[in-house]
């Protein structure tokens, strides 16, 4: 569905601290994002090596920025500034927004979102950058399931324009304008979906990356099917993306995509990805996946 007036974001709430759980592959790109932007934002995890990755990732971008002379040494000094990485909950009650991008697994997640629930000022927005997991069920962990949306990024979230704003089935009006306002202000484009598994995104490409693991069950070669597909037109191919977006990311999410649609994306066999998953192959995150990173 697309943004109605209702959710065009004018004149609602302004987010002036924003605050990201997980500082992985998304909660990186998201606080990068959002400070670029001028956004302060705390980045928390639970372990210091993901905040140090995170924030390693951020100077990296924002150095090649220097290099090709379209930003200061100052400006990036600032930019870093305004992400505040972090173990622990401080601070959280001053927050307007908060943006949790922690594994995707439905437990993890309502155990970490009812936690941060109790923290907050009772109008803090609570966002999930779930790929999958309907915003309706994450919300029935929560006191006020009117304050929490979808604000599902895609990867790698400083190139990717989109952002869909999921509108659960309790979610308010205000919540949804707020967060469509914050995707503007990080220089997105976001669109107010429906909620469902997937949203709309992932029911489109869930489907896709079961086509080309039967492709490769029936003896297709993975290699020579991503360099169809870039010919055909796409930025990467299948096995590339998987190894980009993480394998076992891939899985959890496949996984949610199949018990919200036993109809249609249950296979009766073991898939590529999860034979992976299984042989500790997670993608680019730790050096292999369908390829070999060095
Ligand atoms: P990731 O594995 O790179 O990072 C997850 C991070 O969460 C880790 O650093 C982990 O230490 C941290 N974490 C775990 N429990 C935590 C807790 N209780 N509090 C704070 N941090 C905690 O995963 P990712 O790829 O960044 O995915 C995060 C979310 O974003 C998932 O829901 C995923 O489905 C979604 N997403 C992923 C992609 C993608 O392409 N990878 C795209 C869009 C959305």
């Amino acid at each position: 569905k697309k943004a109605s007036k209702k959710h065009e974001g004018k004149g609602s709430k302004e987010i002036s601290q924003a605050a990201v759980l997980g500082a992985g592959i998304m909660g990186g790109g998201i606080a990068y994002q959002a400070a670029s932007k001028g956004t302060p934002i705390i980045m928390k995890d639970i372990r210091t090596e993901a905040l140090d990755l995170g924030m390693g990732e951020a100077s990296k971008l924002l150095g090649k920025q220097v290099e090709k002379g379209r930003l200061t040494p100052a400006d990036m000094g600032k930019t870093l500034s305004r992400i505040r990485p972090t173990l622990n909950y401080g601070d959280f009650n001053s927050v307007d927004i908060i943006i949790e991008a922690v594994v995707e697994n439905p437990k993890v997640k309502t155990a970490v979102l009812s936690e941060v629930e109790g923290l907050v000022k009772e109008d803090t927005i609570l966002a999930s950058n779930t790929s999958t997991i309907s915003i309706t069920y994450l919300a029935k962990s929560l006191k006020r399931p009117e304050n929490f949306v979808g604000m599902h990024f895609f990867n790698p979230v400083h190139m990717m324009p989109l952002v869909e704003v999921i509108r659960g089935e309790k979610s308010s009006d205000e919540a949804v304008a707020a967060t469509v306002k914050l995707a503007q202000k990080m220089g997105k484009t976001p669109i107010v979906v429906n909620d469902c598994p997937g949203f709309l995104v992932n029911r489109v490409l869930f489907p896709y990356f079961g086509g080309f693991d039967m492709l490769v069950r029936d003896g297709a070669d993975f290699q020579a099917v991503d360099k169809v597909m870039e010919k055909f037109g796409w930025p990467m191919g299948p096995a590339y993306l998987l190894d980009v977006v993480g394998i076992d990311t891939g899985v959890h999410a496949a996984k949610i995509m199949a018990e919200g649609f036993p109809d249609r994306m249950q296979p009766n066999y073991k898939s590529g990805t999860e034979i992976m998953f299984e042989n500790n192959r997670y993608g680019q995150k730790n050096g292999k996946g369908y390829y070999v990173y060095e």
